[in-house]
């Protein structure tokens, strides 16, 4: 499903190019969970930005789903990002203004989901995260550990392939985080493809594969021990 060859990112810096990635080579296949891991400024965000379209390499090759997504216009890119790939941030990214159920209803408004049927499709993908008691809840009035399940409503809503996950429990305590987790797990287990960047080793440890990446490199890539 990502199959990345010889990725290069640079940034330029006072007109000097700044490598961040450096010819990464990465093939995931449909329904793996990934772990990606690494420190602080290693490059995790930039390839994460990369694979999820949000952002091009400099260099190199990109196939996502059999699609060569580097050569093609920020319009298909759009509907590729809208159908096909849910992401989830540490931050959460829920609009303040809004409800939850507002919130998962977005996604679907966007990929053309008939108006009348919006509300009972976030309603269900509410509930599926155990919120349906919350759906008229503005973020303020939420926990981090239910910010970020309505998150992943929202990411789940349009049926994506593939979920892309910049440090989600990052920002939450121990428990919420274990909650996000068994949620990725139970996703991953209907077959959604799960990319994961975390810096907490007990995090990485519910994916099945754990990439290690160092100074954008990928310095080890190995399967869990089952
Ligand atoms: P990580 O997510 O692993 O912490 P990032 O991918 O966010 O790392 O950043 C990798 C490196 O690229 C860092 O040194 C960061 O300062 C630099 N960087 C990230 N985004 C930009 C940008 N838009 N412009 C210039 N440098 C950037
Ligand atoms: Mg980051």
């Amino acid at each position: 499903m990502i199959k990345l060859e010889h990725i290069n990112k640079d940034y330029q810096l006072e007109s000097t190019p700044v490598p961040v990635l450096k010819d990464i080579s990465l093939h995931v296949e449909k329904g793996e969970y990934v772990a990606i891991m690494g420190p602080s400024g290693s490059g995790k965000s930039t390839l994460m930005n990369i694979i999820g379209c949000l952002d091009v390499p400099t260099s190199g090759n990109y196939i996502f789903d059999g699609v060569d997504v580097v050569n093609m216009s920020e319009n298909q890119i759009a509907k590729i990002r809208c159908h096909k790939i849910g992401f989830v941030f540490q931050n959460f990214q829920l609009l303040p203004g809004e409800s939850a159920l507002q919130n998962v209803m977005l996604p679907l408004s966007f990929s053309g989901v008939p108006r009348n049927q919006r509300k009972e499709i976030a309603l269900s993908a509410l509930e599926k995260v155990g919120l349906g008691d919350r759906v008229d809840h503005l973020p303020n009035q939420l926990s981090g550990g239910q910010k970020q399940r309505v998150a992943i409503a929202r990411a789940m809503v349009n049926q994506p392939q593939l979920i892309l996950a910049d440090e989600p429990t990052g920002a939450l305590d121990q428990k919420s985080g274990a909650a996000v987790m068994e949620l990725f797990s139970q996703l991953n287990e209907e077959g959604v493809t799960i990319v994961m960047i975390t810096h907490d080793a007990h995090i990485a440890e519910h994916a099945k594969r754990v990439i290690h990446i160092i100074d954008g490199e990928i310095e080890e890539d190995k399967e869990a021990m089952v």
